[in-house]
């Protein structure tokens, strides 16, 4: 389909399948299962040769998100954490420094402070969402300045625009971890980052039954040739079924997203009137720190994770996270169903998130039934 004439919702039903043309017609695409395809006496065929290089899936997947992020280069891999690795690997060399936000995905941090650090790798543990902070780490060694906006689990803003306008004048790199906001909501490209990346696990995937992980470049550059073949070479590929199943959620992607967005600013609202919780962080709320940020780089809605602070100490806050019926206690995020999680327990040897800090991730149920289970679950403390 030509690339600039449809809007993002017919892109994200049709957009790639050309690829993964089945011979029976079938409306809906094939999963190509194949690993290997038929070469011809010159040594090729068509696009595809073994499938750790490339497949139909794979193809009509990455094909996809190029249409709706109308970007020159998408790299999908086995999960979130392989794609920021595959960053990583090709941003970085030994001895080089990384800023990375203090209140990140904890998974990144461990990454680089785990794995990188053998390189003698430097990074610094920044409030990113103070542009100066970022200023004042920079180093004569930085490669690379990693944003995740809004945060995880802290809903901090970052200003991307802001922070690019230092990183171009420095030639350092910008990516920002758009897992939270998508880029139905947000495109750090307009902003002026460098790379995207999104763990397509969460709202991409958005039926929590599918690990998988995108690099975005807005285009084509000698760092996302080197991704490109990265992922070929180190395998972390993302399945023929893995790939199927992202191609059939990112049909309904916007419609989840819009329903998903609409019910969290209701819940975030009736939150703060309530008085069994503290604080509510959510960057739609006027009372949001960097509110004004949001919503001048997040266009339409600012999501639907909410964390909350209740008033009582960790064990509330964890049986609080069981009392509900519908929210279900669990990690992970942005599928149809309502979520919530105790970050603190799940976040390893040096947890940052306070004790009674709870992480909301609203679905696409009627908002009536969630903020009544929430209201029952709070009443049975
Ligand atoms: N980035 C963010 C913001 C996340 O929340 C997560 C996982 O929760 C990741 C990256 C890692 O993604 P995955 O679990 O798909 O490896």
């Amino acid at each position: 389909m030509e690339n600039k004439k449809y809007n993002i919702q017919t892109k994200l039903v049709h957009a790639g399948s050309a690829e993964n043309k089945s011979m029976s017609n079938a409306v809906t695409g094939a999963i190509q299962l194949s690993t290997t395809f038929e070469r011809n006496e010159d040594g090729v065929n068509g696009s595809f040769i073994y499938s750790r290089a490339d497949n139909p899936n794979r193809k009509e997947l990455e094909n996809k998100i190029a249409a709706i992020e109308n970007a020159a280069e998408v790299i999908s891999f086995a999960s979130g954490m392989a794609a920021i690795n595959a960053l990583l690997e090709n941003i970085l060399q030994p001895n080089s420094h990384i800023i990375i936000p203090d209140d990140c995905y904890h998974g990144t941090k461990a990454l680089i402070q785990t794995f990188f650090t053998k390189w003698q790798v430097e990074y610094s543990l920044v409030d990113t969402s103070n542009t100066q902070n970022i200023e004042a780490a920079i180093q004569t060694n930085t490669k690379l300045i990693w944003v995740e906006t809004p945060s995880n689990p802290q809903l901090k803003i970052t200003d991307i625009e802001a922070v690019s306008k230092i990183s171009k004048v420095k030639n350092i790199k910008l990516v920002c971890d758009n897992t939270f906001a998508t880029c139905l909501i947000q495109n750090p490209f307009a902003h002026g980052a460098d790379f995207v990346m999104h763990s397509s696990t969460k709202f991409i995937g958005g039926h929590s039954d599918v690990l998988s992980g995108i690099v975005v470049s807005k285009n084509k550059t000698a760092i996302s040739d080197a991704i490109r073949l990265y992922q070929k070479t180190a395998g972390a590929v993302p399945s023929p079924f893995d790939c199927w199943l992202l191609n059939r959620s990112l049909a309904t992607f916007a419609m989840r997203v819009k329903q998903q967005n609409e019910n969290a600013m209701k819940i975030a609202l009736w939150l703060e009137k309530n008085s069994a919780i503290g604080k509510v962080y959510y960057p739609g709320l006027a009372s949001h720190t960097n509110h004004a940020i949001a919503a001048k780089q997040m266009c339409s809605g600012f999501g639907s994770i909410i964390s909350v602070l209740i008033k009582g100490d960790e064990k509330t806050a964890l049986k609080l996270a069981s009392n509900f019926k519908l929210i279900k206690h669990a990690t992970s995020l942005g599928g149809v169903e309502s979520l919530v999680e105790h970050r603190r327990s799940v976040e390893g040897d040096n947890p940052i998130s306070p004790e009674n800090l709870l992480r909301f991730s609203i679905g696409i149920e009627f908002v009536e039934d969630l903020i009544n289970d929430i209201e029952n679950g709070i009443a049975t403390l």
